[in-house]
Formats: structure tokens, C-alpha cells, sequence
């Protein structure tokens, strides 16, 4: 009998998450110098970290010995966010806080609803629990929010949104995603991912974490790997009634974030020229990697993130030619877009780059 005879079932039925392809990697495969390599597959910030970020990092080696202590980014979050401290919890990425609230709400004869095409974590936060996943269909590669409502079952305990969504770049309107959350039984918990939210123009943003006083059943989570540029270093949170969040934190590693992560996102938050200059970036990038695409003649989804799914002919062949060529961009099959590719916005040399083997690929 093999050991993984004796694994359960719902844990052998889930297929692995493909990350993006690391550069080291394709360095070896190709047997290219590393620099000559761009990567804009894993919607990383292209001017690195914040440098306030830097600089705590390098102050906080001194005490790598003691373990760590949450206080202080709690406190400066909930100021922030201006909710109660004990409404904000931390993740090693906000991936662990989807894990977390899988854990609270979701066993097997239980299932989750999320759209398809959604954020590939969903489905394995959900299936790792040995909970259902229930898939709603899309509308325009986005989510469908009458769909998405129309699939909870009386065994449903969660619901997945992502706004803007990875890959495909949608943007629900606030309204209708507070439509959503009135019609959404009070029994049946929702997370709403923002990881791109700081991505959006101040016009299109709407404070929704002031929804938490209407809908105790709300989880919003955010993350300090995109506009932060903190993503090697794991830090995501999520905010939600003190209720909730009691309750994720029952579920939680005590030391689930290390020393250096901490001190990086506290001074990240105050790195607002950083940011500023990261939205800025990413804006300028977007136009011109959307020119791009229309001056090749290839469709792309309307993006609000800082990424850009586009369609191809043959995804794994352009992917293939584009590998050769040293550039680093994420097939999307297994979210099933096999002939969509999601490019990451990056330096304006890099976007050349992309635009210059992308034409040759084709
Ligand atoms: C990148 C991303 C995250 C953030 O993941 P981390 O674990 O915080 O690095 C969360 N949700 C979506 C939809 C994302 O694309």
C-alpha cells in the first residue's frame, strides 16, 4: 500500500498552482544571462520596494533573534483603515488570510461559489478544505454577479470575489458589489479581494471598508505584494468585523508573519511617494502596452489591475517564442484561457521588450 493510498481524497484531487516562471529557472532552461531576461509574469512592482521598506529591513537584522511581535502594523492598519484593532488580521501573504477564512467556514459537505476565471487560489483554498467548489459562470471574462448569486446553495459558507479579478483585469462598480453583498443570506460569508486596489484611479475607488458596520459576514483583504512591492516577503491582511476576525485568528499560526516582513509593510504604509510613483508607472505602462496590443491587432480585456490578459492564436506557442526570446509572461490555460496570456505592466524598457519579441511571435 503507497502513503498516498492513505492521503485524502479531496487533497489528491487538487491540481497544484503554477506559479510564474522564475528567471533563474528560464536562465538555466535557455541558457541565458539573467540579464537578459524580463519577467512580467507574476504582477511583481518593477521598481522593486519601497525604499522606506529597504531601510527598516536592514535596521530590523538587529533582533532577528526575539520572535515577532504584530502590534505595531495592527495598530498603524486599523489607524489607517480607521476600524478597531481586533478587526484587523494579518497574513503571510493574503493568500494565508484565504486560507484562514477556508479553514473557519469551509469542510467537506460544504462548498464555495466563485467565478470562473477568478483568482486561481480560490479553488485551492476551497478544495484543500475538502469543501465544493462551485463555479459561476463568467460574463466578458468578468465576474457575474447574478450568476454568482443565483449559485449559493443551502450548503454554501463562502463566496469568492476579486475586484479588480487576477487574470482577467475586471472591475465590478462598487454599487453593484454592495448589491451583491444585501442580497447575500447573513449566514454565508464573503471575501472580497482588493489586492489591486490601490491600482485604481482615485475616481473609481470607493471606501469599502466602511461596509463592515452593514455586513457583519464581510471580509476584505489586502495585500502589501503589488503596489507595495513586498511580495517576496509575504504580507497580506484582511479586515472584518471584530467577530470574524476573532475568528480567523483562532486559526492562525501566532508568528505567522516574520520580523522583517513587519517592520517592511509598517514603513510601506507610510511610503506614500513610493506608491504614488508606482500608480503613475503603472498608468503610463498600461497605455503603452495597450497600444501595443492594438497596433499587433490582438484583443485585450480592459484591465484595472497592473497586468493585461490578451488574446492569441495559440497561447503555448506564443508563450514558447516568447520564452526563447528571454521574455517571461504567464499562460493563463489552467484558469481556461488557453489562447489568453496575462502580461505584468513593467519599466518602459521592459514593455518595449515584451512589444518587440511579442511581434515576432505571433
Ligand atoms: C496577487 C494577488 C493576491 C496577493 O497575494 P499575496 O499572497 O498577498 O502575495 C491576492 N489576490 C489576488 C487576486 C491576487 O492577484
Amino acid at each position: 500500500m503507497s502513503i498516498s493510498a492513505q492521503a485524502l481524497l479531496y487533497v489528491k484531487g487538487i491540481s497544484p498552482y503554477v506559479p510564474g516562471k522564475p528567471i533563474t529557472e528560464l536562465a538555466r532552461e535557455m541558457g541565458l544571462p539573467v540579464e537578459r531576461i524580463v519577467k512580467l509574469a507574476s504582477n511583481e512592482n518593477p521598481l522593486g520596494m519601497s525604499p522606506k521598506a529597504r531601510a527598516a529591513v536592514t535596521a530590523a537584522l538587529d533582533g532577528l533573534e526575539r520572535y515577532p511581535d504584530q502590534f505595531e502594523l495592527i495598530r498603524a492598519l486599523a489607524e489607517r483603515l480607521g476600524v478597531g484593532q481586533n478587526q484587523v488580521v494579518l497574513g503571510n501573504g493574503s493568500n494565508d488570510v484565504l486560507d484562514l477564512a477556508a479553514r473557519v467556514f469551509l469542510s467537506p459537505g460544504r462548498s464555495a461559489v466563485f467565478s470562473q476565471h477568478a483568482f486561481a487560489v480560490y479553488p485551492l483554498a476551497t478544495l484543500s478544505t475538502g469543501a465544493e467548489c462551485v463555479v459561476a459562470p463568467a460574463k466578458h471574462y468578468g465576474h457575474d454577479l447574478t450568476a454568482m448569486r443565483a449559485a449559493i446553495r443551502p450548503d454554501t459558507r463562502l463566496v469568492w470575489i476579486a475586484n479588480p479579478n487576477n487574470p482577467t483585469g475586471n472591475f465590478l462598480p462598487y454599487p453593484d458589489v454592495r448589491a451583491f453583498l444585501e442580497s447575500v443570506p447573513g449566514d454565508v460569508a464573503v471575501v472580497l479581494d482588493e489586492a489591486y486596489n490601490d491600482y485604481l484611479p482615485p475616481a473609481e475607488r470607493v471606501d469599502s471598508v466602511a461596509w463592515l458596520k452593514d455586513f457583519p459576514n464581510l471580509i476584505i483583504t489586502r495585500t502589501f505584494s503589488k503596489i507595495h512591492g513586498l511580495a517576496g516577503l509575504r504580507v497580506g491582511f484582511a479586515v472584518a468585523s471584530a467577530e470574524l476576525a476573532d475568528l480567523l485568528n483562532r486559526v492562525r499560526q501566532p508568528f505567522n508573519l516574520n520580523n522583517l516582513a513587519l517592520v517592511a509593510a509598517r514603513a510601506a504604509l507610510d511610503d506614500h511617494l513610493f506608491v504614488a510613483e508606482s500608480y503613475q508607472l503603472n498608468r503610463r505602462g498600461m497605455e503603452q502596452i495597450v497600444a501595443g496590443l492594438k497596433r499587433l491587432g490582438l484583443e485585450h480585456i480592459p484591465s484595472h489591475g497592473n497586468f493585461v490578459t490578451f488574446a492569441v492564436s495559440d497561447g503555448a506557442a506564443v508563450n514558447l517564442k516568447l520564452l526563447k526570446q528571454g521574455v517571461i509572461v504567464r499562460p493563463i490555460g489552467g484558469y481556461g484561457l488557453p489562447n489568453h496570456l496575462r502580461v505584468t505592466i513593467g519599466l518602459e524598457t521592459e514593455n518595449a521588450r515584451f512589444l518587440e519579441a511579442l511581434e515576432t511571435s505571433l
